[in-house]
């Protein structure tokens, strides 16, 4: 058990700031003028894993539809009750495009939008569906090779980009991932952590088989991004979405938000920040909807009879405040696309909240929607969202776009 493990001697964290308010250094794009971006959340789904969804059924998959030149990515659950009577005019998923697969697409991509580096991570849901085969160990080998796709992607562009591996977690077998954690430093040059799901093994964060991922994540310094999936169960959003009459939007903008705020709340409330002080968690999203209920779960628990009983007997207490977790292991991705969640996000991660955000785009989804549109509205909606909330060219934004991220993850300034 975890516990009982030997620690090993605690390395400095990783990134933290030698001293955190000494000023950003301007880095400009000479030919723009405009400042050099690092991309914390951008996805791709390397070769091996394109083809292992081609080979599928059930969604994940990647399917042709009549009347429709390119095959379509089908990713998420609420899209299942469309694949049994698809639309002929808009059958389910989104279609796959290079910009989901291509190497050389991420680079113009990054290019168009002044993004120096990106910190490139499969896209939902990883390895989750494999997890149902009752091998555990057939996990191993998709994982080891799409963490190599990655780390030869990385290679190709020397300073430009780096990765969140991918682990392969099963319910049956925790230490299936571990010798891949372990190792995952050694092996990948390019690895600056781990992106998960909030499924974990299969119960959630706050499973305690998830102590043994946690303690090898920590120990080795890999931050976790955590990403969300699954959204809320269709029937949240009624018939007429069920039907596809609103497209993606409840499920994005709502589903996946509430998602991470559920299973990081969970992972809070289960002890698992106090038991391992070091681990640090990335939240997609801005952190879904953290920063507006943090107070509120605080009051809640403040206020809960049973937890209060349970303390008073001595029977377990959450040591900190989730403000204090979120001033010390979370961070927050900049993915907000507005100013007043921008704010929130700062201000809920501490005095210093601005030194916790790092910026992300979600390439390759949200992409402009006409024929002949290069610059991506979605990502200028959520540059303008930090220019405007921290003033265009300020320290503060300059740490947004691009310095925490250099020093959180250890990057290296091309
Ligand atoms: N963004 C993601 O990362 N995944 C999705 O499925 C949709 C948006
Ligand atoms: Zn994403």
């Amino acid at each position: 058990m975890p516990s009982s493990k030997k620690k090993k001697p605690q390395q400095p964290a990783q990134g933290e700031p030698s001293n955190p308010t000494a000023p950003a250094v301007e880095t400009t794009d000479p030919q723009t003028n405009k400042p050099n971006i690092v991309d914390i959340h951008t996805h791709m789904y390397p070769a091996s894993y394109i083809k292992l969804l081609e080979s599928r059924n059930t969604i994940p998959l990647i399917r042709s539809f009549p009347g429709h030149p390119e095959p379509r990515l089908v990713l998420l659950p609420s899209e299942v009750p469309l694949l049994s009577n698809p639309s002929p005019s808009h059958p389910p998923g989104r279609p796959l495009t290079e910009a989901y697969t291509s190497l050389d697409a991420k680079i113009a991509f990054m290019d168009k939008h002044n993004i120096s580096i990106s910190v490139l991570s499969l896209a939902n849901p990883w390895l989750e569906f494999l997890s149902t085969s009752p091998d555990p160990s057939s996990l191993l080998e998709p994982a080891l090779r799409i963490n190599v796709e990655f780390e030869v992607m990385c290679n190709q562009h020397p300073g430009r980009l780096y990765f969140f591996g991918v682990l392969p977690l099963h319910p049956e077998n925790t230490l299936c991932a571990l010798p891949l954690v372990l190792s995952m430093k050694m092996k990948f040059k390019h690895c600056r952590g781990v992106i998960i799901g909030t499924n974990g093994l299969g119960k959630g964060l706050d499973d305690p088989d998830m102590e043994d991922v946690f303690e090898m994540l920590e120990e080795d310094d890999l931050p976790i991004f955590l990403h969300p999936h699954y959204g809320l169960p269709n029937q949240v959003f009624g018939e007429r979405a069920e039907k596809g009459e609103y497209g993606h939007v409840l499920s994005l903008a709502l589903g996946f938000p509430m998602e991470t705020t559920v299973a990081v709340s969970r992972m809070y409330l289960s002890g698992m920040f106090d038991k391992f002080p070091k681990l640090k968690v990335i939240l997609a999203h801005g952190g879904g909807t953290l920063p507006f209920l943090a107070a509120r779960i605080e009051s809640c628990i403040r206020h809960d009879g049973y937890l209060h009983k349970k303390e008073k007997e001595g029977r377990g207490k959450i040591k900190r405040s989730i403000w204090e977790v979120l001033n010390s292991q979370v961070y927050l991705d900049a993915v907000v696309y507005g100013e007043v969640g921008l704010k929130a996000a700062i201000q809920a991660s501490g005095e210093r909240g601005v030194e916790r955000l790092m910026f992300g785009t979600d390439h390759p989804f949200f992409p402009p929607l006409e024929e002949g549109e290069e610059e991506w509205g979605s990502v200028v909606m959520n540059t303008e969202a930090v220019n405007k909330g921290l003033g265009e060219g300020s320290k503060e934004a300059r740490m947004v776009l691009e310095e925490n991220a250099i020093k959180i993850l250890n990057l290296e300034k091309p």
